[in-house]
């Protein structure tokens, strides 16, 4: 029997479609296929593949309001951010492309010596459900300057919308150098234990210690960019207003399934009860609805298994003493009211482990280094805030984490490295160095 994924629309929970799950025999024949084709693909000019890829990322541009549409009804993400999603991978391909050829290029180190960034060989990327097409691209186009061919898994969440974005990319690539591998778990394990040479993956922390643990025999390169339980300090000379403004959007931005929504909130017991006041004023502002409900700016979550895992963190926090100031679940799901909680003790769910629904997590602290360590205390450590004035630069510096900013959100300027510290990521994208993961350093000595 030939087995398939269904993909359900977290809208209505009816049926969008489904894709054959790719046997063991296939991915054999296109792993062997990517190996042929990157023989070719690795002697076509660094200018030339970025010309071919951001083509054909450029030919994408008819199609954006309809990929759009297909991956709200996918994932549930609103019309206007999946719009954005979709012009945000056609519109700045070319320009991440040359990004990507400039970092590859050869530096002369005196006389005799030049160090040379070659293909690794095949590629496979493994990406996640909650920006379907932007983290796949995000790892997809730095392969292909970078001369490898790839095998691309998309979540086994969002496999249609995926799929249209490869068919329609493979009119314009060359032949095999971009291929599509459906299913979940077990077909990423067996990717990542086929010849592959490097494994790109974003995804959960789980998934990336079971990835480290099978790509070790062959000792293949890995770039992982994993989960995140982000903090934010509120510190008692923080702007209020502004603070809380961020506290919402960021805990609520893609119904927070965002890798670095903020998860957590430390604020200074001076100013809590303001803050607190005025976090649930703008929480309540926001409606919950479908991905086509013009008023809604909290979708549905993506699946009940998220439902699940955000209901019952929300249950384990009430369950312990936690206060809920606004929210909840909704009966329906796998809708979730914006939610804000406070008195968050560190033996919750929802401190320890990474939530990935619209909560606004809130606790007190009398002493920011208290504050500090409970920031810290934690396997992840993607990203990290602090809202406040004087002081603000002596705790975003104590923060341990691979993306700290100061009353903003984190990512930096444009090109910067998109990097997890301790357990939530391996490797890293974007910056030269970044880019230059994609490739093979060579030092040629002539
Ligand atoms: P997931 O780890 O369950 O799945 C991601 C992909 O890996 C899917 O394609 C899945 O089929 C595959 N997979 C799962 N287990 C695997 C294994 N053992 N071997 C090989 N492949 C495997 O993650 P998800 O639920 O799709 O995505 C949400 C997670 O991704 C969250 O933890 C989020 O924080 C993280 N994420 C991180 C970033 C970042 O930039 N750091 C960005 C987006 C999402």
């Amino acid at each position: 029997m030939i087995e398939t994924v269904k993909s359900i629309n977290p809208s209505n929970g009816k049926l969008l479609g489904e894709v054959y799950v790719t046997s063991e025999e296939e991915l054999a024949n296109k792993v062997k296929k990517s190996k042929e084709a990157f023989k070719k693909w690795r002697q076509v000019s660094i200018n030339e593949r970025v010309e071919i890829v951001s083509r054909a990322f450029e030919s994408l541009e008819p199609m954006q309001r309809d990929l759009a549409k297909l991956m709200s009804m996918e994932m549930g993400k609103d019309a206007r951010r999946s719009m954005g999603e979709v012009s945000g991978v056609i519109h700045s391909a070319a320009y991440f492309s040359q990004l990507v050829a400039s970092a590859l290029k050869p530096v002369n180190k005196g006389a005799n010596t030049e160090i040379q960034y070659i293909p690794l060989g095949v590629a496979a990327v493994i990406s996640p459900w909650n920006y379907p097409l932007a983290m796949a691209a995000n790892l997809i186009i730095p392969s292909l300057v970078a001369g490898n061919t790839v095998l691309f898994k998309p979540s086994e969440v969002t496999p249609i919308v995926a799929d249209e974005m490869v068919a329609s990319l493979n009119d314009y690539l060359p032949e095999d150098i971009l291929q599509i591998v459906h299913g979940s778990k077990s077909v990423g394990q067996m990717i990542v234990e086929s010849e592959v040479n490097l494994i790109a993956f974003t995804g959960s922390q789980s998934a990336g210690k079971d990835i480290m643990m099978r790509a070790g025999s062959g000792l293949k390169r890995l770039i992982m960019e994993l989960g995140g339980n982000d903090p934010m300090i509120v510190m008692y000379n923080a702007d209020i207003e502004s603070a809380a403004s961020f506290a919402v959007a960021s805990s609520f931005e893609n119904s927070g399934q965002m890798c670095i929504s903020t998860e957590r909130i430390y604020v200074d017991e001076k100013v809590a009860d303001k803050f607190e006041t005025r976090v649930k004023e703008l929480a309540a502002q926001y409606t919950v609805g479908a991905w086509d409900d013009a008023n809604a700016n909290i979708g549905p979550l993506v699946n009940d298994v998220q439902f699940n895992k955000v209901k019952l963190h929300i249950s384990d926090a009430v369950a312990k003493g936690a206060k809920l100031l606004l929210g909840g679940i909704t009966p329906k799901s796998p809708y979730i009211n914006p939610t804000v909680i406070t008195d968050i003790k560190p033996d919750m769910l929802l401190e320890s482990e990474e939530t990935f629904g619209p909560i606004v997590a809130i606790s007190r602290y009398s002493n920011i280094d208290d504050a500090i360590s409970r920031a810290n205390d934690s396997d992840y450590g993607l990203g990290a805030v602090v809202f406040g004035e004087n002081g603000a630069l002596e705790v975003a510096n104590q923060l341990e984490a691979g993306m700290v900013a100061i009353n903003q959100g984190v990512g930096g300027a444009g090109d910067s490295p998109w990097v997890g510290a301790k357990q939530s990521g391996f490797g890293y994208r974007g910056s030269p160095e970044g880019h230059r993961q994609f490739a093979q350093v060579k030092v040629l000595t002539k």
